[in-house]
């Protein structure tokens, strides 16, 4: 009775779709088709995310917090204040705070219990970012991950992992790289890479 139950079960299963593109599709034609949603308004939703609110946001916070020691007082004090005042709230982003790379302490940040993002400074977060993998292990072997990500980060810098929750978002301030000097805000955040904010990364260096 037991085993006759769990099959059926799984046999149920087997028959919805497994991936969740298809899912999202289905409900899409689904919602389209009850007239409960408008193709202009999802289309625009989907290029707002894609194309306009994306890592580009949170590098223009970035440099300007290095050109600006006071902006950078407000980012670390208040920094869902201090990225409105360059516009960018909204949705995933209502209560922001900024961790600051120095020479002693490196910062990366991570969901571990699914994906939450800091959506108005960066977007619709990458794959990696929402695996199992990438959610387990960043808390158990931070520096490992860090090395495959191509940061190595030295035994004697301390390194902090973030856990982002629906409360609270987290954004990385990197180093500024150096010999940027005569470089203005906006030759900055062309150095900001979307890694970098995570703590994945860190920002191109200054040719
Ligand atoms: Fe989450």
């Amino acid at each position: 009775m037991t085993s006759n139950k769990k099959h059926n079960h799984e046999d149920a299963h087997s028959h919805l779709p497994s991936d969740p593109e298809l899912r999202v599709k289905a409900i899409e034609t689904l919602l389209l088709g009850k007239g409960l949603i408008d193709p202009k308004t999802l289309d625009e939703l989907i290029d707002t995310y894609e194309n306009k609110i994306g890592p580009q946001n949170g590098a223009k916070v970035v440099a300007k917090a290095w050109v600006d020691e006071n902006y950078k007082k407000r980012l670390l004090k208040d920094a869902t204040a201090a990225i409105r005042e360059l516009s960018y709230q909204g949705r995933q982003g209502e209560n922001m705070v900024v961790v600051e790379n120095t020479p002693e302490v490196h910062n990366i940040v991570v969901c571990t219990l699914c994906s939450c993002y800091p959506w108005p400074v960066l977007g619709i977060p990458p794959t990696w970012y929402k695996s199992d993998e990438y959610r387990s292990r960043t808390v158990r072997e931070p520096r490992k991950v860090l090395s495959e990500f191509g940061v190595n980060v030295d035994p004697q810098i301390k390194v902090k992992v973030w856990d982002s929750t629906a409360e609270l978002r987290y954004l990385v301030l990197p180093m500024r790289p150096l010999g940027t000097e005569d470089m203005d805000e906006n030759e900055l955040a062309k150095l900001v890479t979307r890694n970098s904010m995570i703590g994945t990364g860190l920002p191109e260096n200054a040719r």
